[in-house]
Order: C-alpha cells, then sequence, then structure tokens
C-alpha cells in the first residue's frame, strides 16, 4: 500500500480542534500547540473501554428482552408486554409489517451492533489484518446507525401505543424499557470509544516489515 500517514512523518492531530503538529515525546500529557487540550496518538485504554461498555451493554440486553417494556391499565385489564410479546402481537393480529419494524428496530439492530462492536474489539486487541477495508466500513455503519438509535426506543414506544391503544388505557414504562434504553445508550458510547485507526495500525506495521510479519504470524 502506497501511503504514508501524519504519525509516519512525526505528526499527531489534535482531537478537539483538529491542529495537526509535530509529535512532541514528553513525560506525562503531550498538548496541543494550539488550544492546549491533551493530544494523543490512539484514545488511551480505547479497547478495554470499548469492553467494558460492550459487556454491561449486552448484560443489559437480557432484562431488556425479558422485562416488560410496556405496561397497559385499561378498561379490559392490565397487561405487561416484553418487546418480543409485542412483535407477536402484531404478527398474530395480521400487522406484520409492524411486527417486521419492531422486531429489527429493537431486537435485530442492537444485537447486530453490538456483535459488529465485540468483533471490531476483538480483531483489533488480536492485531488481526484481517480485511481491514471491511472492518471499517463495518465501523462506520455502526456509528451511522449510532445517530438514529434513539429511534429503536420511539418506534417501539409509539408504534406499539398509537396502534395497539387506540381507547382509554394508561400506558407506562416497565423495567424493560429502562434497560432497553440503557442498552442503546452504552452501545452508542461504546461505539464512540472505539478507536477505528487502532484497525490500520497492524496492517501498516506489516507494511514497514513485510517479510519478517508474513511468515511468523498467521492469517486469521
Ligand atoms: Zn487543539
Amino acid at each position: 500500500m502506497k501511503y504514508q500517514t501524519a504519525a509516519d512523518a512525526g505528526y499527531i492531530s489534535c482531537h478537539a480542534c483538529g491542529h495537526v503538529q509535530p509529535h512532541v515525546r514528553t513525560h506525562g500529557h503531550a498538548r496541543c500547540a494550539r488550544c492546549g487540550s491533551p493530544v494523543h496518538e490512539r484514545s488511551p485504554d480505547s479497547i478495554m473501554r470499548t469492553w467494558a461498555l460492550l459487556i454491561a451493554a449486552a448484560l443489559l440486553y437480557i432484562p431488556a428482552n425479558l422485562l416488560p417494556v410496556m405496561h397497559t391499565a385499561s378498561l379490559v385489564g392490565n397487561e405487561d408486554d416484553t418487546i418480543m410479546s409485542g412483535v407477536v402481537y402484531f404478527w398474530t393480529s395480521g400487522d406484520w409489517p409492524l411486527a417486521v419494524i419492531v422486531f429489527i428496530a429493537s431486537i435485530l439492530v442492537p444485537m447486530l451492533k453490538l456483535s459488529v462492536l465485540a468483533l471490531l474489539a476483538f480483531t483489533a486487541q488480536r492485531g488481526s489484518t484481517w480485511r481491514p477495508v471491511e472492518r471499517t466500513k463495518l465501523y462506520r455503519l455502526v456509528e451511522f446507525i449510532g445517530r438514529w438509535s434513539m429511534l429503536d426506543v420511539f418506534v417501539v414506544t409509539l408504534t406499539v401505543a398509537l396502534v395497539r391503544f387506540q381507547s382509554l388505557a394508561v400506558i407506562t414504562a416497565g423495567p424493560g424499557a429502562i434497560a432497553f434504553g440503557s442498552v442503546v445508550i452504552l452501545t452508542m458510547i461504546a461505539s464512540m470509544q472505539f478507536d477505528p485507526r487502532l484497525i490500520w495500525d497492524p496492517v501498516d506495521e506489516d507494511k514497514h516489515k513485510p517479510a519478517q510479519r508474513s511468515q511468523d504470524q498467521p492469517h486469521e
């Protein structure tokens, strides 16, 4: 690959103001020459922070699906709904497009985001050189979806509330909704903590010493 990075040339960029400057290696924090914020070559402890947030999100994904997300009190009676029971309700009552939307937004997408971030953290941690372009694209995809993450919560609550209960009913969020919201937020922060440049570091190392690496490190 024919390219040179700023880091190769001894430059570092500021997270806060974007100023690119010569990397002065000092003891303690290096600071931006222009705005004074700390500068790092790579986000510190990026992978460990990503893991911590991912594990928390994965654990909360369990109550998010098992506990009721919605409690409905109406003249007909009280009812607790989990995400899945909502999907099943829509499916069996013939509202299959809604069943599909709720299933994708609140079960499939959060699970895919968690899996993709776990894959990225795992491969970056192992210094893998496996398909860096595809992994970068996956990261961009998760980042892109992240902007719309809150939509998951809205889709679930609004569609269920609007379609199912046009009549008089008091709808309150169940404990599952809090867990679900936490999963969405934690996953979003996890994707922010992951430093995508880590995907390319092992690849660039390979570029510098191609003969040595390709022999002793089997590619996945
Ligand atoms: Zn700066």
